[in-house]
């Protein structure tokens, strides 16, 4: 087998992807999303100018799967938050510590306060041995999610509307100009090769086969989706395989790609 296969449940991820979802989609207000993707963050200007294997769709659904727990443990009593954390904890095989419910028995004040303190404890053990479950389930969300060339175009459009306002004053490291990130020197293997296999080494437009398998002579071109001139970044969400001439017709100032997926049969 090799190295690149990783044991993954999926069982809590399609609720965090359909989360997800909806906030990027469904979430009318743009200038909220934005606070994610903060220039004056060193990873944020990292990621658009140069790809990382960590890409802004990792770090957005890091922040967000935090944040959603946070709001959960907000609204519910301990009781459900040890049930859901130990549910979790289950189905990755990670295992925790148990405590014994409370009886009652010693109905007193005292008693009680003392039992709190314990499950406020078994809470932040709990989250503890959660952390990694938590990073496996953002690597597997991304593994979804790289594949919907809609979701990514979404997401890239809500960073572009952060780029477009960057100034190249302010950041000369990063900025060609105003607006414009600058081009990254070279594609790295790793991402031609997961952009080639995940787009099935065919155009993202027309379908041309470019694997070179049938054809002879085709150029394979790694896309930017949304160009560098309409405030696109170097990010691993916003490439795509194009054919020469689907390529060359974009010319930097068009964005192009499509909703057809190959079926099974
Ligand atoms: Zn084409």
């Amino acid at each position: 087998m090799t190295r690149l296969f990783k044991e993954f449940k999926y069982r809590f991820t399609y609720p965090n992807v359909s989360f997800i979802y909806e906030t990027v989609f469904e979430r009318a207000d743009v200038e909220y999303l934005k606070d994610y993707f903060n220039p004056e963050d060193e990873g944020f200007s990292l990621r658009i100018i140069k790809p990382q294997k960590d890409t802004l769709l990792h770090d957005f659904l890091r922040v967000r799967l935090d944040l959603d727990y946070e709001y959960f443990e907000d609204k519910v009593g301990n009781r459900e938050i040890i049930e859901e954390y130990e549910k979790i904890l289950t189905t990755y095989q990670v295992p925790f510590p148990v405590i014994k419910e409370y009886d009652g028995l010693d109905d007193d004040d005292n008693a009680l306060e003392q039992y709190e303190e314990i499950e406020s404890e078994h809470i932040n053990n709990l989250k503890e041995l959660l952390k990694p479950v938590f990073e496996q389930i953002v690597q597997e969300s991304f593994t979804i999610l790289f594949g919907d060339r809609m979701f990514l175009l979404k997401l890239n459009e809500i960073v572009a509307s952060v780029i477009v306002e960057i100034k190249k004053v302010d950041y000369l490291d990063i900025m060609s100009r105003d607006g414009v990130v600058k081009r990254a020197s070279y594609i790295p293997e790793w991402l031609k090769s997961a952009i080639f296999h995940r787009d099935k080494g065919k155009c993202q437009v027309c379908g041309r086969d470019l694997s070179g398998l049938l054809f002879l002579g085709e150029e394979v071109h790694y896309d930017h989706v949304i160009p560098l001139n309409l405030s696109g970044t170097n990010d691993p969400t916003n490439f795509q395989l194009l054919c020469r001439e689907h390529n060359l017709s974009k010319s930097g100032t068009k964005v192009m790609t499509s909703e057809r997926y190959q079926t099974y049969w």
